[in-house]
């Protein structure tokens, strides 16, 4: 019996007792239970297999190459033909779920649909095959478009000057730490040896701050959900170096104090920044640096295209207001007065933290930016924001009868939920409606996040998601909770028909498998 016909069984026995109990007709459509785990290409090779048509590499090839640096024997690599090998990696890719599969409402992450056709201009020779050494001459097309990029950036966020260098958020954030660091010490202010984050802040946000050297001070949310602004000002001292904000929050709630807010933080002689990975709430309609943020980092990979999600390419660029310029990483890129561009020289802006990144960041993302930013405009991105808003209002509104949302009222971009009551009342958990909700044909959100709710789900479903696909997911929420009340042992076997079942996620990311081993058959190859 082959490989895929054992593991179609296996899959069809973890099928088969569900719809004894009559339950398949709750499993979405969407769902295709194959020969999901494939035979690597060595245990598909042929011996002689190839593809000879056009002969690669051509008979002569070897001419050319003395016969004592040749390999007596070929490399023992498997032989298959081509199209045995696009379908082994087609089907592979099929494995996963992705943003062009189906809906993704991962909160606090955007991951939105990204046009194709920034696909294409990230692919343009001048771009893609730019040396990232190339002399400025060479280079002034990529040159204008980060110089540009640089302002548009600046423009939406309010601020004075951006860095494009950073290659995530978390990048920003260190890079928007140090050169706070470097502000304080460049006046001569030694003792500010603290960071201060509210305690619904994204993990890098702390983690950024130890890094930096920082001591940090976590302050808790008010009952709204904001800051709570009386314990902000308890917790700031002239120790204070600065701090972080994401606004809108984690929780997806624009903080409505934050004049008064910023004014504490600057009484204080500490600087306020911003982490601006939910840009994608507030486009058009809020400038940080208007507000009084000193300094933000953008996520380019949230809000402005670039799909991501499975570790790829990222850019956080940092944006900062006038008096913090000189300590940004260089080189920037800078116009000359004759309208040529180049980057700065070693030297030219002596308060810079230095480089932050090899090369000029991450460019392919930038130019992806830089094309949504372009085909949008001004108003287009206003149009973003509030499309995100209202799929994430109107997804909140649909589903607060099924599941708790803690804190009622408007969202902006994304919402939280829980399944508190659920657990009480069934003992069912989010984790359990998030693996069932994979059985539905859907993308778990974001769980356990922000830390400081409950059982929580943080929804997030961006403006590019139609009316039918958000009444889709709703109605497999809703009938998950529905599942969790009549038959809670589902949900805890849940997911059924994914590739793999429940992964044990700590030794899984600490003690990852990534070397092959050939399959004896006794083993199964989906791991329970
Ligand atoms: C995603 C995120 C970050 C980190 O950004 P990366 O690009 O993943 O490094 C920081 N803060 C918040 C609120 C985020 O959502």
């Amino acid at each position: 019996m082959s490989l895929e016909v054992e593991q179609t069984i296996a899959a069809a026995r973890v099928l088969i007792p569900l719809r004894d109990r009559g339950e398949e007709g709750s499993l979405g459509a969407r769902n295709a239970v194959g020969p999901v785990l494939q035979p690597t290409l060595a245990e598909t090779s042929t011996p002689g297999r190839r593809t000879d048509q056009v002969p690669h590499p051509p008979a002569d090839a070897l001419d050319g190459i003395p016969a004592a640096h040749r390999r007596a024997a070929p490399p023992a690599l498997p032989e298959l033909n081509e199209p045995g090998v696009v379908r082994h990696f087609v089907a592979l890719s099929k494995l996963n779920y992705s943003v062009d599969g189906g809906f993704y409402p991962l909160g606090s992450c955007t991951m939105k649909h990204n046009p194709k056709v920034n696909e294409w201009a990230a692919r343009l020779p001048g771009f893609a095959g730019l040396h990232p050494l190339a002399p400025d001459a060479l280079a002034q097309g990529t040159l204008e478009l980060m110089w540009e990029l640089q302002g548009m950036l600046a423009e939406i966020s309010g601020m004075d000057a951006v860095t494009l260098q950073p290659a995530a958020g978390a990048h920003g954030e260190l890079t928007g730490i140090l050169v706070i660091r470097a502000y304080h010490e460049a006046r001569g202010d030694h003792d500010r040896t603290e960071v201060i984050v509210p305690d619904s802040s994204h993990g890098t946000n702390p983690a950024t701050a130890s890094m930096a050297g920082y001591r940090t001070v976590t302050i808790p949310s008010a009952p709204d959900g904001g800051v709570d602004l009386d314990a902000l000002k308890a917790a700031l001292s002239p120790r204070t170096a600065a701090v972080m904000l994401t606004n809108p929050s984690t929780l997806g709630l624009f903080e409505r104090r934050i004049v008064e807010l910023l004014d504490a933080v600057h009484a204080a002689g500490a600087l306020a920044y911003m982490d601006g990975a939910n840009m994608n709430a507030i486009l058009g309609r809020f400038q940080p640096g208007a507000a009084g943020f000193d300094v933000m980092h953008y996520n380019l990979h949230k809000t402005f295209s670039t799909p991501h999600g499975g570790g790829g390419p990222g850019a956080g660029p940092v944006a900062v207001r006038a008096h913090l310029a000189p300590y940004l990483p260089t080189p920037l890129v800078v116009r000359e007065a004759d309208g040529r561009f180049r980057l700065e020289r070693d030297g030219e802006r002596p308060g810079s933290i230095g480089r932050v990144r090899a090369y000029q960041g991450n460019a392919g993302v930038l130019v992806r930016a830089y094309t949504y930013i372009r085909a949008h405009g001004g108003s287009g991105l206003r149009t973003v924001s509030d499309d995100a808003v209202l799929a994430a209002n109107y997804l909140r509104a649909r589903v607060e009868g099924a599941y708790e949302v803690p804190y009622p009222g408007p969202c902006k971009h994304e919402f939280v939920a829980t399944a508190r009551l659920l657990k009480e009342a069934t003992g069912v958990r989010t984790l359990d409606v998030a693996k069932r909700l994979i059985d539905h044909g859907f993308h778990p959100p974001t769980i356990y996040f922000p830390l400081i709710v409950e059982e929580c789900l943080l929804i997030e479903p961006t403006e590019t998601e139609t009316l039918e696909d958000l009444d889709a997911f709703a109605d497999a929420l809703i009938e998950v909770a529905r599942e969790a009340r009549e038959h809670p042992e589902l949900l805890h076997e849940a997911p059924v028909t994914a590739p793999v079942r429940r992964l044990d996620e700590a030794t899984a990311a600490r003690h990852p498998e990534l070397r092959w081993r050939g399959m004896t058959g006794a083993e199964t190859p989906c791991p329970q």
